[in-house]
């Protein structure tokens, strides 16, 4: 009784792994691609190999339903393992979730009443939590929520400085999203440092396709940079990131743009995408070697806007253990990390080229032994935290 189901449905796809939460290992992967359209692509990790073939799915009942057959036909049997809960990614939980919580009926139509703040999101979320509590009604499901690392933000964090009637009536206010992984990798950084997790404070960078940072205090998120939506903040592939809220009016009134259109824009046409045409940071890389102008712009803007926020987190802490780079940017663009923490040394914060070195598939310290602030890249883990948080969620209930 040591696995736990690990869903993350999104809108056209749903990712899965079989976590052994007594190892920390998966027994399994996988994910269903272009749900809903004319041609479903499944793929499928497991103790014989991969697994990959394309078939209809035309919902996300049909995609669990098409994950549980392929763990029957190639395994690991999920009957025979006796799975503990199905753990659920699930982006916002608003101010009302701030632990992992177990999914009755009314956490079902909670999540549905916070989709206002998360259209993208919290739909498709949802799409795969009822269809696994359909094709599991006797397993328990958790729900593990982005947001609810980010609940100690203090209001002097999480206040936007709007009319705040209209906040309040709205909702509008920071929540910080990727926070399953900000946990994670804060206490892996506080184990690598050889301390208690209440003791560190750290920047922890999250640099994926989606990218933010967070300042942790003692544990605790205190600073994070996205905001009511994952779209504020650092420069990431295809969003924008931080920018003047008027450049929304101007676009409206000078270019006639609609809220669609600008929406589109700002989430799916910005950011390195945007500068460089590209999203891809080996692309990037690619098209600066080629001499392209605009990439080797992207990368600029992008290190200057982490580079920004590192400082002003360390100013917001005060004091400063490590700083944290983790995904698919942090773990494996030894540029990025060099040069985002470039001139940063009377901070204390330096980089040893040579650690630095290469992409890290292991916890890797990448400062001089003698440096003030340690410099660590850790691999993330969202799924064996979503994991080990649903068991705790089980053995507690
Ligand atoms: P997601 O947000 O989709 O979970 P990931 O954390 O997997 O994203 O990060 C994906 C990004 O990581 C890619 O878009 C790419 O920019 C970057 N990346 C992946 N591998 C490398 C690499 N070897 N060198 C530089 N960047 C990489």
């Amino acid at each position: 009784m040591n696995h736990v189901l690990v869903l993350n449905s999104g809108s056209s796809s749903i990712k899965y792994q079989l976590v052994d939460v007594s190892t920390g290992e998966a027994a399994a992967g996988g994910l269903v691609e272009r749900i809903g359209e004319s041609e479903g692509v499944l793929r499928h990790d497991g103790p014989t190999g991969r697994t990959e073939r394309t078939q209809v799915v035309p919902d996300h009942t049909a995609g669990v339903r098409a994950v549980l057959d392929l763990f029957d036909e190639v395994g690991p049997s999920l009957t025979e393992l006796e799975l503990v809960a199905v753990g659920h990614r699930v982006v916002q939980g608003g101010d009302r979730f701030t632990e992992p919580t177990l999914v009755d009926d009314d956490v079902e139509a909670a999540i549905e009443e916070l989709s206002p703040l998360a259209p993208l999101h919290n739909p498709p979320n949802l799409a795969g939590i009822r269809a696994a509590r359909t094709a599991f009604p006797d397993l328990p499901h958790v729900a593990i929520f982005d947001t609810a690392f980010h609940h100690t933000l203090p209001p002097e964090a999480y206040t936007y400085a709007i009319d705040r009637e209209t906040a309040r009536t709205y909702g509008i206010r920071r929540y910080g999203f990727h926070g399953t992984s900000h946990a994670y990798v804060s206490r892996r950084a506080a184990a690598m440092l050889g301390k208690d997790p209440a003791e560190v404070n750290l920047v922890v960078a999250h640099l994926g396709n989606g990218a933010s940072i967070t300042a942790v205090e003692g544990g605790c998120s205190v600073e994070t940079s996205m905001g009511l939506t994952p779209l504020e903040g650092l420069v990431m592939g295809t969003r924008s990131g931080d920018l003047d809220p008027a450049v929304i009016f101007h676009l409206q009134r000078v270019a006639g743009m609609s809220t669609d259109e600008i929406d589109t824009l700002l989430n799916r046409r910005s950011g390195l995408l945007g500068l460089a045409g590209v999203n891809d940071l080996r692309d990037i890389h690619a098209a600066i070697e080629a001499g392209d102008d605009d990439a080797a712009l992207a990368l600029e803007v992008y290190c200057h806007r982490l580079r920004h926020y590192v400082g002003a987190y360390y100013a917001q802490l005060g004091r400063v253990d490590a700083v944290v780079f983790t995904a698919g940017v942090g773990e494996n663009d030894d540029v990025v990390r060099l040069e985002a923490l470039s001139g940063l040394e009377r901070l204390g914060i330096v980089v040893d080229p040579e650690r630095n070195e290469g992409r890290k598939k292991a916890e890797t310290v990448i400062s001089p032994d003698d440096a003030e602030v340690a410099v660590l890249v850790i691999p993330t883990n969202e799924e064996l935290e979503i994991a080990q948080q649903a068991v705790a969620v089980v053995q507690g209930a």
